[in-house]
């Protein structure tokens, strides 16, 4: 996937004026929100199973590197054979040698945002390996060529018409049609063609489980559990904050990810797989590989600001809340993860300088942080990264702001630190800034602010600052 993430102004604003977007934003994360809070009702009480979750992750966290040498211990034990990538380059080149050491033509993959991290796709590609997304939303994403739209509808803004034409190019649909269904059967059909060929099947890991050395996906379609029963090698990717201690704390962790994703109490398939298949059983591969993948995130790690973020469980519901992402969707994020939890994981990892518009696209409402199973707070992290961002910081791939900016803020620090001076500097620009005033509206401005008043105006200033009507009130008596 291309990363993208410096055209999120561009991206957003052509989004904007997407009818087929719009009709779906309306929609969807608005109804995926009610059915969360509907499900949520279903626990016993359900404001301490949310907060649950919060422990569960945060003490995951803190034993972070003990719990992934004993997930290591457990799964080898049961077979596994565990890989530690230190970043995507590694993590791809052990798909990669594998595949071809066993002379692999095609994979098969279940949706997962840390291949599109890392890129898997295209490397597989360049080097002669078909790759075929089996989540229905991800197969037509993928022929599209398109990043995901949203977490749990990768491709739910795609006009069915535009799919029936794909279809039609792509996977040899030959009568036209509009009817989802038939659609479905279409895209169906062609895949388990692709699953009874299979000998590699690659997918994520909603969690790993230490005490067992069990790796747990849950999902809808049953792709997923195609993908890991069907071929002889079976590759699950992880990064490596998706370890929790014990199968108890796991089970709490599915019912609140199901119900916060989809408001199910239980997505359709939940798959646990300890170890490959056993001689005496029938499904299952012969080989199955987990990489623990870190790419940044030990770095992350040792800034205890900014662990909180490997809290996340990728359930979405941040995504589905956040009145950003209800405008604009999830294409102007520009890499694999979007959304609240995408405004900071983006960050985090391709660094500060390529992602500035991500840090500051947020109004810190806070609904994210209220809807997040495990207790992240968004806007606390994105201050603290527009802190970062202002600053400068080496580590987070930040340099300093450009000189007019740091002096801007530095004289309006200074200003407002300065009761005369703030009181001269506010009837400045008071009468700057309403001289084009029509009507008690502001709809131009010169410079940076332009760009502020392209799709809104501003009532004009008041005539006198709370300040000075106090005066007045005291002096009246
Ligand atoms: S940050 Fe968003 S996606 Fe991650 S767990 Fe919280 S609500 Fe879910």
């Amino acid at each position: 996937m291309k990363i993208k993430t410096d055209q999120y102004a561009e991206t957003a604003r052509r989004e904007l004026g997407n009818p087929n977007s719009r009709v779906f934003l309306n929609l969807l994360p608005a109804f995926l929100s009610v059915m969360r809070q509907a499900a949520m009702q279903s626990f016993p009480d359900p404001a301490a199973a949310h907060a649950m979750g919060g422990v569960i992750r945060a003490e995951a966290l803190d034993r972070l590197p003990e719990l992934l040498e004993q997930f290591e211990r457990n799964a080898t034990a049961a077979g596994t054979k565990v890989f530690w990538a230190w970043d995507g380059h590694a993590a791809n080149g052990y798909i990669l040698d594998l595949a071809l050491k066993h002379g692999i033509g095609y994979v098969t993959k279940g949706k997962s945002m840390i291949t599109e991290e890392i890129g898997l796709n295209d490397l597989l590609e360049e080097n002669g390996i078909e790759v075929w997304e089996t989540d229905l939303g991800e197969f037509i994403a993928q022929l599209l060529g398109r990043p995901p739209f949203h977490i749990v509808g990768p491709a739910v803004n795609v006009p069915v018409e535009e799919i029936r034409d794909l279809f039609m190019d792509r996977i040899g649909l030959e009568k036209p049609t509009t009817d989802p269904v038939e659609l479905g059967l279409a895209a169906r059909n062609f895949l388990r063609d692709k699953f009874h060929h299979m000998e590699m099947g690659i997918t994520g890991v909603n969690m790993a489980v230490a005490e067992t050395g069990t790796i747990i996906n849950v999902e809808n379609e049953g792709n997923i559990r195609f993908n890991k029963s069907s071929p002889r090698i079976q590759v699950s990717v992880m990064s490596l904050e998706k370890v929790v201690p014990t199968m108890m704390e796991a089970m709490h962790l599915l019912r609140l990810l199901c119900r916060n994703c989809t408001g199910q109490e239980l997505g359709a398939y939940v798959s646990l797989d300890t170890g490959p298949k056993n001689p005496d059983e029938i499904d299952g591969p012969e080989e199955l590989h987990v990489i623990i993948l870190d790419n940044g995130r030990t770095r992350l790690y040792q800034d205890p600001n900014l662990r909180e973020i490997l809290r996340c469980m990728r359930c979405g519901g941040c995504l589905n809340v956040c009145p950003i992402y209800r405008r604009i969707g999830g294409y102007p994020y520009g890499w694999a993860y979007s959304g609240p939890m995408g405004q900071i994981l983006n960050p985090l990892l391709l660094g500060l300088d390529r992602t500035r518009d991500l840090v500051q696209s947020c109004t810190l409402c806070h609904a994210c942080r209220d809807a997040c199973m495990t207790g992240i707070d968004h806007p606390g992290l994105l201050l603290y990264l527009r802190s970062k961002a202002a600053e400068g910081d080496p580590d987070l791939g930040a340099s300093p702001e450009s000189w007019p900016i740091a002096w801007f803020f530095k004289a309006f620090a200074h200003a407002a630190a300065n009761p005369v001076l703030w009181r001269t500097t506010v009837r400045l620009v008071r009468s700057l800034f309403n001289r084009t005033a029509r009507e008690g509206r502001v709809t131009k401005a010169p410079g940076p602010l332009a760009a502020w008043l392209e799709s809104r105006d501003f009532p004009a200033m008041p005539e006198k600052t709370f300040h000075e009507r106090w005066a007045d009130l005291e002096r009246k008596g």
